[in-house]
């Protein structure tokens, strides 16, 4: 596992033989082995940092001066730097962070590079943008006030121009709204540079009026900013004890200092209740980071935080790349969460990585979570993190009770999914005036179709994976590949009529139920395929908490970070789900989402319960949840796991051999599995079929080395791999620190 920054060296880079004035290399951001030479014409004065254009091949390609020098290539084969754009340079710990994380990945630094380029457009100046102002012109005739447009002119009436998309987020509204009113005469257009349109939060607000313990974390944090030099702390506390409200104050300070602050986020577009949250307390919207962006956001947003004037960037995991000149302070917020970890491409986890950029700018960093992952404690229990506390929930709120369900003595009705016990909850709640919530982590309608007439059973034809009903879209999806039917009327394989029958439960099936329990309540769904793009689920949640709402049915996307006052039940259709396939982390994965989930209930003044559906009620995940013990379950889950020799206490590597010709991907694999390292206390397991073993039409052999803490995976692997001729037809990754088994 990841045990900090001092585990491995920063990539050597060696000092090049001769130190030309007039070469330099280049990284580029390909996935080639390293760094190319150039010729640094006299008239292009380019040095380490700088942007710069290169030819390649037949192409022109934005690249960054790596190092001066170079060698092996002789002068007249060298070609010449074409241009260097005019935007500062990336910062020398920027440069050694892409190193470290290649060579911590075995990922190309190039690759790496790719990530931290972001937008190649940033590089060149920005031209001016259209921001809007209310405009003193009569409102035409027939002019309707809709409430969106409202808030639009709200938003204007006391405060700068703003431009279209910055307007459109704060409204929670489309960008069509403003382009409408701009339309119509009631807003105008000016013009602004983009450093014009940007308003800087304001660290000078007060916050709220901190309790005892809150207080004393925030100074802490405080403290660490101010002396402004590398450490991690875990701000652990459970949901609703104002961990925010405390990081916050951080952010403060190091806005204050003058430096600029990285927020990392799970899944940023799902966090508008957040981003108030932050607009609410320092007066301005930060700048976001994350993959849905406009290339016009992306352009601007990157080049704003390359020349220092985004001072608060939040964004998801690859924000972490972006070339802040002077960060002091980083917040990883719900550390826990395995959205950090990135799959493809370079296999990074973001929270790894974000401790590594700390320890090379030397900044101090904030994990912040009610649920802190194993890694996380055990390397507070080691001395290497610091821990600061927040035991109690804010004001009168407390936790909520918690409650399972025996799902074999309280059994639902015959092709029902809610237990009697629940029903009869959900109908007390919601009579009561209050809100309720039902949670079950599976989209779409039933996760299997099969025909009642010959058994046959629905499966993608590119992935080893049933095809899920998706009824409101009439389709069979597949979750893995873009794979998607029309839902057939017939059995694909023996033909009979009307014989397919859905099995099992997906988010829309218990809305259906609810539905009909409950014909009166207002029920609405939130789930990635109902709700598109931040401002629809900003539109839900400001729903939910009007009290617009009664019961809000959906996934995963619904269990963090919410806060609706009103809402008391929080029903869990099946908790066993994430126990089955069992990996490594299954039950401290589950464990931490349904924390999460039950994390929901009685935020308020209200009281809440939770009531978790299982098979499984002696569980240890389910009776360490009855019991609100999260410090015995991670003591208990430390035990297997160092019993194990498995990560945090021991380290895995796994390499995934895939290929669309399944005999090559298999010679691959068997060969990898021959040559593997043979050491003491070294194991590896494998090859193996993956569990998906076939995935977008890819064959997948999977591969995973077992080595004590002290071993350095990278060296052994990439000892490995180069005993292993790979055909080009078949790729082999490398997962260092794997989460997923799949
Ligand atoms: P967490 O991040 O631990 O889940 P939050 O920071 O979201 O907790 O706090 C939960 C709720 O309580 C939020 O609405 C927050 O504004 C409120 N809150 C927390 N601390 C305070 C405080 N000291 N004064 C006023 N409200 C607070
Ligand atoms: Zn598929």
């Amino acid at each position: 596992m990841f045990g900090g920054p001092d585990e491995m060296p920063a990539a050597d880079r060696p000092a090049p033989p001769d130190r030309a004035a007039d070469r330099v290399r280049v990284l580029l951001p390909l996935p080639l082995p390293g760094a190319y030479d150039y010729r640094l014409p006299p008239d292009v004065p380019a040095g380490p940092g700088d942007y710069v254009e290169v030819p390649l091949g037949p192409r022109r390609v934005v690249g960054v001066v790596w190092a001066e020098g170079g060698g092996g290539i002789e002068d007249g084969r060298l070609r010449p730097i074409l241009r260097r754009f005019d935007v500062p340079p990336m910062p020398e710990v920027q440069r050694r962070f892409v190193d470290w994380v290649a060579a911590y990945t075995m990922a190309p630094a190039g690759a790496v590079l790719k990530m931290a380029l972001g937008s190649a457009a940033g590089l060149e100046p920005p031209r001016p943008v259209t921001a809007y102002r209310l405009s003193d012109a009569p409102r035409p005739p027939g002019f309707k006030a809709t409430p969106a447009r409202r808030r639009v002119l709200e938003i204007l009436s006391d405060g700068p121009p703003r431009g279209a998309a910055e307007l459109a987020l704060e409204a929670g509204c489309g960008i069509g709204v403003v382009r409408g009113l701009a339309d119509a005469g009631v807003l105008e257009p000016v013009a602004m540079r983009v450093s014009e349109a940007r308003r800087d939060p304001d660290w000078a607000l007060p916050g709220p009026v901190l309790s005892g313990p809150q207080r004393d974390a925030a100074q802490a944090l405080r403290a660490k900013v101010r002396a402004g030099d590398y450490g991690v702390t875990l701000l652990d506390g459970v949901t609703g004890s104002g961990k925010t409200e405390v990081y916050f104050e951080a952010v403060a300070q190091a806005l204050e200092a003058g430096r600029q602050v990285l927020v990392l986020l799970p899944e940023i577009a799902l966090s508008a209740q957040w981003l108030t949250r932050f607009e609410a307390r320092f007066g301005a919207p930060p700048d976001l980071w994350h993959s849905d962006l406009t290339p016009h956001q992306r352009r601007t947003t990157w080049r704003a935080v390359a020349t220092g004037q985004a001072r608060l960037v939040v964004g998801a995991r690859s924000a972490l790349f972006l070339p802040f000149p002077d960060l002091g302070l980083i917040v990883v917020d719900e550390e826990h969460e395995g959205a950090f970890k990135q799959e493809d491409g370079v296999i990074y986890h973001a929270r790894d990585m974000a401790v590594v950029r700390a320890h090379l700018g030397r900044v101090p960093i904030v994990l912040v979570s009610a649920t802190p992952s194993l890694e996380t404690v055990a390397n507070c229990e080691a001395g290497r993190y610091e821990r600061l506390d927040l035991p109690s929930r804010h004001g009168n709120a407390v936790l909520p009770e918690i409650r399972l369900i025996d799902m074999r003595a309280d059994r639902p009705e015959r092709g029902r999914w809610l237990a009697p016990s629940l029903r009869d909850a959900l109908a007390r709640t919601l009579e009561g005036g209050e809100q309720a919530m039902l949670f079950l982590n599976r989209r779409g309608y039933a996760p299997l179709t099969l025909c009642r007439a010959c058994g046959f059973r629905l499966q993608c034809p590119n992935c080893t994976a049933w095809l899920v009903e998706h009824r409101l879209a009439g389709q069979l999806r597949c979750h893995h590949c873009d794979h998607c039917v029309k839902l057939p009327d017939s059995c694909p394989s023996c033909g009979t009529g009307g014989s397919l029958a859905a099995c099992g439960p997906g988010v829309e099936r218990v809305a259906e139920e609810a539905a009909f329990l409950f014909p009166e309540a207002r029920i609405a769904m939130m789930t990635s395929d109902t709700l598109f793009g931040p401002h629809a689920v900003e539109e839900l949640v400001r729903k939910v908490t009007g009290h617009e709402i009664d019961l809000l049915i959906g996934t995963q996307m619904m269990a963090k970070g919410h806060h609706f006052p009103l809402l008391t039940l929080v029903g869990v259709v099946d908790a066993d789900l994430g126990l089955q396939g069992g990996d490594l982390r299954a039950t401290e994965r589950t464990f931490q989402l349904l924390s999460q989930v039950a994390g929901r209930a009685g935020r308020g003044d209200r009281p809440g319960t939770v009531f978790l559906q299982t098979y499984m009620p002696e569980h240890p995940v389910m009776q360490a949840l009855l019991d609100t013990d999260r410090d015995a379950f991670l003591a208990s889950e430390a035990r297997e796991r160092i019993a194990a020799g498995m990560p945090p206490y021991g380290r895995l590597a796994a390499l995934i051999v895939s290929g669309e010709d399944m005999e090559a991907v298999d010679a691959v694999a068997r060969r990898l599995g021959r040559t593997a390292p043979r050491m003491d206390a070294v194991q590896v397991l494998g090859p193996a079929p993956a569990p998906f073993a076939l995935l977008r039409g890819r064959h997948r052999r999977r591969l995973l080395l077992k080595a004590p803490r002290g071993v350095q995976v990278q060296s052994l692997v990439a000892r490995w791999l180069d005993q292993v001729p790979v055909p080009g037809s078949v790729r082999v990754q490398v997962d260092v620190d794997p989460y997923s088994f799949l």
